[in-house]
Formats: structure tokens, sequence, C-alpha cells
């Protein structure tokens, strides 16, 4: 049975400090779009009235129906035309709710953390993939919990193209670079932007990193984290196996390449901008830490491991609730509404 934790409107006293009875029932109305009746309400303090879509994350959505099933779909390795033949729906909607998908669950992860102190220890890792062509490459810095498996933080920066090329390739990125100018090198910023939540998530505690041995990871963390920073480093090239220290960062790497189209190795599908990736990652991140088990038989998920949640979440439960009030806040997740 739903019971709305504040009045929804911000202006309202019941809205940071609901007494406990501070809303009446005032009955109910079928909306278009869901098979069940919506409870209405209304708030003693303000007079106004509200329902339980006022906290709903899918509020004024006329298809809520598909945001649970759009994110196992894009999540499994499914083109986002796929998706919408799949959904039967045009491919621009699901192109929209994609991103809300990715917007909420940013929020979702945010909300989650909040209080969240981790002691890691913290592997980092920067794949590489790329964003309408070959010669727009990014790198994409991934921060996980090494015990866990918690995807703490993505980002996407932009590279320039290098390593081995013919003569051909050499040509057609002076082709490229003439039109669109050089490529900025943003992998700095990528990487900090990466290990800056883990500023208010490990508070003055010792922050243990661990990663192969490109030297802007020991640089950042050091003058990021001073004396607390602690940076251990492991061979790249050492065989990627069980064995590798660096193992839980390399699959954590494999599995994203594994649940996003976009990042396979050998696909159809590409990212057409590098913040469309970035919004792609928060969905992959909330469905990996909040949804999944960490292995298939464990069936316990990163955020349990954490102590951060009791049970995994179902993808309706991860999509049900507004998040983010503006402050001060009683948000749905500490005021009880979430489980
Ligand atoms: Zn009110």
């Amino acid at each position: 049975m739903f019971l709305p934790p504040h009045c929804p409107y911000t202006v309202c006293r019941s809205f940071a400090e609901p007494d406990p009875g501070f809303f009446v029932r005032a009955g109910r109305y079928q909306p278009h779009c869901r098979p069940h009746q919506v409870p209405r309400f209304r708030c003693r303090s303000c007079g106004r009235r509200f329902s339980r879509q006022s906290f709903r994350a899918d509020w004024r959505q006329k298809k809520p129906y598909l945001n649970a099933t759009l994110l196992r779909l894009i999540v499994s390795c499914v083109g986002q035309r796929q998706a919408a033949r799949a959904l039967g729906v045009a491919r621009r909607t699901v192109e929209r709710r994609v991103r809300w998908l990715a917007a909420h669950a940013s929020a979702f992860q945010e909300e989650g953390l909040r209080h969240a102190v981790l002691a890691g220890p913290f592997q980092l890792d920067e794949m590489e993939s790329f964003e309408a062509n070959r010669y727009q490459p990014v790198t994409v810095p991934v921060l996980i919990d090494r015990k866990s498996l918690f995807i703490v933080a993505t980002a996407v920066g932009p590279m320039r193209r290098k390593g081995r090329m013919t003569s051909r390739q050499k040509r057609r990125r002076a082709e490229h670079e003439a039109v669109h100018g050089r490529r900025r090198a943003g992998s700095v910023r990528a990487v900090r932007r990466v290990l800056d939540r883990l500023v208010p998530l490990t508070e003055d505690q010792p922050v243990v990193l661990e990663s192969d041995h490109k030297p802007l990871y020991g640089q950042l963390g050091m003058g990021m984290f001073g004396s607390r920073f602690a940076w251990r480093t492991h061979s790249a090239s050492a065989r990627r196996d069980r064995g590798n220290p660096l193992f839980p960062i390399n699959h954590t790497n494999a599995r994203l390449r594994h649940f996003l189209a976009r990042l396979r190795r050998r696909t159809w599908c590409v990212s057409k901008s590098r913040a469309a990736l970035e919004g792609h990652l928060h969905i992959a991140a909330l469905w990996a830490n909040w949804c999944r088990g960490i292995t298939n038989r464990t069936q316990i998920t990163p955020a349990q491991a954490l102590g951060l949640a009791t049970r995994p979440y179902r993808a309706e439960e991860l999509l049900a609730w507004k998040l983010l009030w503006p402050t001060p806040t009683p948000s749905p997740w500490s005021s009880g509404i979430f489980p």
C-alpha cells in the first residue's frame, strides 16, 4: 500500500517536515497508461491535491510499461533499432527513453551512494571505443570496488587516433582532421572525473588504487588524495586470466563489452556520440550494481556485497520512484518509500 512520504509541493511546510498525518485520502483515478487505479491524496498543510504519480519516476510518460523491458534489452547486447522493433515502438521513442533511463540511472546511483563510505581497494582501467567512426576514438575509464565488483564511476573522453595505421588510414586521418580539426586528448579529464567520484565516498580514509603502470593514474591520485593515496601497479601485458591481480577490472570491462552492443568488438552498432555512450554506461552500471548478481551462481548483487541494499532489486523497482527531489529532501530512499 502506497503512503506518500511528504507533500510533493516544494513550497509546502509538509514537503521538508511532514507530520505522520499530513495527508488525507481523496479517492482514486484510472490512468490511460495503467491497468490499475491510482490513489489520490489531499495535503492538510497546503490543501493541494496530488496522487501516487507525483512520486513516480515515470510521471508524465505515456508508455511507462516500456521502461523495465527496455532496460533489460539494452543491457543484453540489443541495439536501439532492434529494441524498437522488439517493443513495437518508434526508434525515436527508444532514443528518448534511453536518455531518460540514463538520467534516472545516474540519479539512482548518486542517491544510493549518498551516505556510503567505501573502503576499497579500487581498480581502474581504460577501455577504448569510438564515436561515429574510427577516426574519433574515445577512452572509457572504469573504476570499480575490487571485492564487490561494484562499478563506482565511468566516464568517456575523446582521443586522437594513434597506433599502427596503413598509409591509407593516415591519409584519411589527415583528411578528417582537415575538416574537424585535430582531436582533443581527453584522457586526463575523463580519468579525473572518475577519481573525483571517490572524494565523497572515501572521506579521510586511505585510498588504495590498483591499475596498470600508466603514470597518469599515480599523478592524479597523489594530486587528489595526497598522503592517503596508495598506488599498486601491475603489468598490463600479463596473461588476463583469474590469476591476474587486475582480473576484477579486466573482467568488468569484458562484461561491459558483452552487455552493450555498441562496445562489442565486431558489430554493426556504433556510438553516434560519446554523450550517448556515457548515458548507456550509467544504465549498465545501474543494472550490474543493483540488479544482477556478481556471478550467475551467487545471485548477490555488488550493492548487497557493499551493504547498500538488502536484496537484488527488480528492474521495475529501480525505475519506480522519482529521485533527487530538491533539498531539503526526505528522498524516497531515506523516507522508506524505497524498500
Ligand atoms: Zn502540502
